[in-house]
């Protein structure tokens, strides 16, 4: 299969809920099945009972597929502990919308989900924010060599609001969001952190947490709250874009530039208001996206699948 998988093509592919398990768990486990409760591989497919889908308790025709372990006794289907578990909503339409949120570059909105695929706005907005939490990257690896960092405030603007809702959020007289982050230039890959002020001393733990700066370089901008992060480097470069530099000695910060301009298109564009508190997880999104540019799709929904176990129960998300 040579062409460009779309939106169109995955929809044809998986046309009933068992295509849309078989994908899933194509990507999941590859050509080997593994027990979601012990590991095990020596699994068979429980056959359903009429040869086409099993019947459920309520009497329904069931078209899910679930596995059992000859090893712990166990049944289990790709969904089992996984964002997904217990779904009530269909899994080809959290397969379509999972491709959906890789390949739109500025993100669904909540809105969309619904009109698009009719499900409830509660289970849509819930369905998005879980999808977001598994794109929330691992920080497997220490990021190395030439390394950009900025920071960008986030939300929205002060002036449409009214006084009583405007917050001093930190020295710069606005109630946008602080977000940091930080590129490593080889890779690609994108990490980003909302805080909720930006002292160096913040901005030195969150640069040495994620970067081994040996022999490293760090790109920044002017501001003087990286200095205390850029004594660990043994070069830092600054791009003084108020003396209207945007490349010093061939290094730019022009990739974490672009990677805000993006996340502030989607944010006011799609949207429209975004709380604070969930702000992280629609930046982990983004971050996903960028760091996973240069693959196709299909091979992101790898990636995302390899990070959806764990789910984000609603109580949790809608909890203060
Ligand atoms: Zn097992």
């Amino acid at each position: 299969m040579n062409t460009r998988t779309t939106i169109a093509s995955l929809s044809r592919e998986i046309a009933t809920e068992s295509d849309a398990y078989r994908h899933l768990e194509g990507l999941r486990w590859g050509d080997t099945p593994v027990c979601a409760h012990c590991d095990g591989t020596d699994v068979y497919l429980i056959p359903p009972a009429n040869g086409v889908s099993r019947k459920t308790a309520g009497g329904t025709m069931s078209e899910r597929r679930v596995w059992k372990c000859r090893s712990c006794k166990k049944q289990f289907s790709v969904l089992t502990g996984t964002m997904m578990h217990a779904t009530k909503i269909p899994v080809r339409t959290w397969v379509l919308v999972i491709f959906d949120m890789i390949a739109a570059k500025n993100g669904i909105s909540a809105r969309e989900v619904e009109r698009k695929y009719g499900v409830c706005p509660r289970s849509a907005w819930h369905m998005l924010h879980r999808i977001r939490e598994a794109m929330a990257s691992p920080y497997a690896l220490m990021f190395q060599g030439v390394v950009m960092a900025d920071e960008a405030y986030i939300g929205g603007d002060p002036k449409n609001r009214h006084a009583w809702q405007r917050v001093e959020r930190d020295g710069r007289g606005t109630d946008k969001t602080p977000v940091v982050t930080i590129v490593d230039q080889d890779t690609g890959e994108v990490r980003s952190h909302v805080v909720t002020g930006l002292d160096q001393w913040k901005l030195g733990q969150l640069i040495v947490g994620n970067v081994d700066p040996t022999g490293s370089v760090l790109v920044t901008d002017g501001f003087k709250g990286y200095n205390l992060a850029a004594s660990f480097f043994p070069k830092h470069e600054v791009v003084d874009h108020s003396a209207g530099q945007y490349v010093i000695n061939g290094y730019s910060t022009n990739r974490v530039e672009s990677f805000f301009s993006q996340l502030k298109r989607s944010i006011d564009g799609t949207h429209h208001h975004v709380s604070v508190k969930h702000l992280h997880r629609y930046v982990a999104e983004h971050d996903f996206r960028r760091s996973t540019c240069k693959v196709s799709d299909t091979e992101r929904m790898s990636v995302l699948v390899g990070q959806m176990e764990g789910r984000l129960p609603y109580e949790e998300l809608v909890a203060e």
